[in-house]
């Protein structure tokens, strides 16, 4: 760990700061009433039992409310302290069991910490818009079959490449649904686990996320056949015939390639490592964290802050 995230870490044993620092994510311009959204508010004393959680009334709607008020940090006997903490060890990948031994809890209470954390995160998560080049291409979760370190066949290879996971326990051994990303060339990552890979599908999410006009770059398959059609500029790379990158105007760069994304699946598959058997019910808010945090490093934040502020603002 660098010595700047210590300092930061040591910052953050204090409720008094954890408090200030939801406050200054959730009110940056300043109080307001999460009833009516009046800014016309006046301190009304502490939290009887975390004495650094501030009260408010509402002149406009008489509405009381605190720090926390409507927000998943609300309403728990955990400290802010431990919260804000678990929050940054999930920032850095650790497993339940990882932070359940750094915080001296239960890693069944981690375990529901986490989950309802990664779930507020991901409901309030902004819509993303992605444009310029764009790659698409899907995996499916599962284990990798044939030889080890996952090398493609020749000829025609899988029709969704597997993203190896962790074993289930009784999870997603049956039915692993396919998880579909979008990337954009340097900038952010978008992902949906998917019911199938029909047309149908998964025309709504690139329509919902990619600017049209946009340059799309995908394998040969026929799911993205109609890109065109919808509006974007369209390169295909053909793996079936063993070609990777092509470089099309002579240029010297192989500009119609997808493996921006095809490195996305090798981080991915890296971060759910340390998971155990992720349930198909969970597996979206993983993603959804992981997509979070990928985008909020694009973006040039500090992922402490990007995560709370992701929860509160
Ligand atoms: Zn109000």
């Amino acid at each position: 760990m660098a010595a700047s995230d210590l300092v930061n870490l040591s910052g953050l044993l204090d409720n008094a700061k954890c408090f200030a620092l939801v406050r200054q994510h959730r009110w940056p311009t300043g109080v307001r009433c999460p009833g009516c959204d009046s800014s016309a508010v006046t301190r009304d004393g502490h939290d009887d039992t975390q004495l650094h959680r501030q009260r408010y009334r509402c002149k406009t709607c008489t509405g009381r409310f605190d720090d926390l008020t409507a927000t998943v940090l609300a309403g728990h006997h955990q400290p802010l302290r431990v919260w804000v903490l678990c929050l940054y060890f999930m920032g850095l990948n650790l497993s339940n069991r990882q932070i359940a031994a750094e915080l001296g809890l239960c890693t069944s209470d981690v375990q529901a910490m986490t989950e309802q954390l990664r779930g507020g995160l991901v409901a309030r998560a902004p819509a993303v818009t992605l444009q310029g080049e764009v790659e698409v291409d899907e995996v499916r979760r599962g284990r990798a079959q044939g030889p080890a370190g996952g090398s493609r066949k020749k000829g025609r290879p899988g029709r969704c490449r597997r993203l190896a996971g962790a074993p289930g326990r009784g999870t997603l051994e049956k039915d692993k649904p396919p998880i579909l990303g979008l990337i954009q060339r340097g900038g952010q990552v978008l992902l949906h686990m998917l019911a199938n890979v029909q047309q149908k599908t998964i025309k709504p999410i690139i329509t919902g996320a990619v600017a049209p006009g946009t340059l799309i770059h995908t394998d040969e398959y026929g799911t993205y056949a109609r890109l065109e059609r919808w509006g974007y500029g369209h390169k295909t790379i053909c793996h079936g015939r063993g070609e990777y990158a092509r470089d099309e105007d002579g240029d010297g760069f192989c500009e119609v390639h997808v493996n921006t994304i095809e490195g996305f699946w090798s981080l991915l598959r890296s971060w759910l490592r340390p998971h155990r058997g992720i349930s198909q019910e969970k597996l979206p808010d993983y993603l959804g964290f992981f997509q979070f945090v990928h985008n909020a490093r694009r973006r040039g934040r500090a992922l402490l802050g990007a995560l709370i502020a992701g929860l509160v603002e």
